[in-house]
């Protein structure tokens, strides 16, 4: 089966052509020529997964799907959400961890989750997949991996941040999760 993957992020379409295993063609944005800026407007994870599956198929006449993701820090009534990339700066992760930082100072509950979610489009069907991973935020960064918010978060059970983790990261990971309820879909068709 062939499906348009709504990205051009090399790590996610390696990580989604793994998890789906050799039965799947995964396509990236640039295969197929969308060179587009494609609008994420929504307020929501979904809303924004769903207009970018919904841009390649109405454009592109092709069956897809796309991912949103985010980081939900409950003291923060869910911030920094949809806005996460842009949160102080964009796509700054040291301006963003710092803005994080700042606003938790003096703040008891650090508890947060990372939330994926990918919208899939096919034969006519619309679908979302969740992912999350719960977890809290350090009051300082730890380790150099990973990307984003990595440093100050450590998933549940575990004593290190994702940026200390190394590829156990994907094992674990709120895409991974999303990516394998996808992959299940896909694999039961
Ligand atoms: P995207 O929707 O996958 O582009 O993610 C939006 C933003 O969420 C990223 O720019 C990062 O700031 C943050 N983010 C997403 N996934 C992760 C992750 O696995 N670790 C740390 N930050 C992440």
């Amino acid at each position: 089966m062939k499906l348009v993957f709504a990205t051009n992020n090399a790590h996610k379409l390696d990580e989604v052509r793994q998890i789906l295993g050799p039965g799947f063609e995964v396509v990236s944005l640039a295969e197929i020529s969308c060179h587009d800026d494609i609008p994420e407007t929504a307020d929501t994870f979904e809303g924004n997964a769903l207009q970018k599956a919904h841009w390649v198929k109405d454009h592109y006449g092709l069956d897809c799907f796309a991912d949103d993701t985010g980081l939900e820090v409950t003291a923060l009534d869910g911030a920094p959400g949809v806005h996460s990339a842009r949160y102080a700066g964009d796509h700054d992760s040291e301006a963003n961890m710092r803005k994080l930082l700042s606003e938790l100072e003096n703040k008891s509950d650090r508890s947060a989750q990372f939330r994926t979610v990918v919208a899939l489009l096919l034969d006519g069907k619309e679908l979302l997949f969740e992912g999350i991973v719960k977890g809290s935020i350090l009051e300082e960064r730890h380790g150099n991996g990973g990307f984003g918010y990595d440093p100050v978060f450590v998933p549940e059970g575990y004593n290190l941040t994702f940026a200390e983790m190394g590829p156990e990261k994907n094992n674990i990971s709120h895409r991974a999760r999303a990516v394998g309820k996808l992959a299940e879909y896909l694999k039961s068709l």
